[in-house]
């Protein structure tokens, strides 16, 4: 299938979940993830109206983004690796997946830029022994201490849900990272504002937008997942 016709069928199944939900619809973004996919699947999808572009590794993220450097909003979404933050800087616009303070010394001490590194404070809900992030309780201490470094800005909350057949299974993690958001966005922390939710993938997206996802990051049912 063609990115254009996948991405007309993602946005109707958006606009129903939302509609269920009294959602506007535009408050969704799609990231579509092209991890799996060459840069020409990449441009197809930025020539199709995709203005957000989702990558997990470092090398392959900016070889992308150098070949393309003015279209898009970039998005690192895969485990992050300290060491690779000095390549990553200054290439990526987001950052999903902030999930230690050891990351975040290293983006202090790497970030260059005028404006702060938005990020997402990654999040393991269901509480997965294979998935990366903080749980739920350290959440709130951890958005606390990110206060002394002014190069992040917590745009919001990541979370990836485990894969299950029926999606309706995830429904509480993702209802769970909603009311954590909820929890920080109440303190209105000037360096922690967490009005975005990072949340739902090819498989269980419209439930994710259901729950309040305002990012939903799509690979396999947008782009497809071999190039
Ligand atoms: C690969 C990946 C996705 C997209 O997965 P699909 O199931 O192909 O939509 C989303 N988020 C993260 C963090 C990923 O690594």
């Amino acid at each position: 299938m063609n990115v254009k016709d996948n991405l007309i069928s993602i946005q109707e199944r958006i606009k129903k979940a939302s509609e269920r939900v009294h959602r506007e619809p535009q408050g969704v973004h799609v990231v579509a993830v092209t991890k799996y996919v060459s840069l020409e699947r990449t441009k197809e999808a930025l020539q199709a109206g995709i203005r957000h572009i989702g990558e997990n590794r470092v090398e392959g993220g900016t070889e992308k983004r150098d070949a393309i450097p003015d279209l898009g909003t970039w998005h690192f979404i895969g485990s992050l690796q300290s060491k690779k933050v000095k390549h990553m800087i200054g290439k990526f616009d987001y950052l999903h997946s902030l999930d230690r303070m050891s990351l975040a010394k290293e983006l202090q001490k790497r970030h260059t830029g005028q404006a702060p590194l938005k990020c997402f404070v990654q999040v393991n809900v269901s509480g997965e022994e294979s998935k990366s992030g903080l749980e739920p309780d350290d959440v709130l201490p951890f958005i606390e201490e990110l206060r002394s470094y002014p190069v992040i800005e917590v745009a919001g909350l990541m979370t990836m849900a485990p894969f299950v057949d029926d999606p309706e299974e995830v429904r509480p993690y993702f209802r769970r990272l909603r009311e954590l958001k909820e929890e920080v966005e109440k303190r209105n922390y000037p360096h922690a504002p967490c009005r975005d939710l990072s949340m739902g993938m090819s498989n269980d997206f419209e439930v994710a937008v259901e729950e309040g996802a305002t990012f939903v990051r799509i690979g396999s049912a947008l782009v497809g997942n071999e190039s």
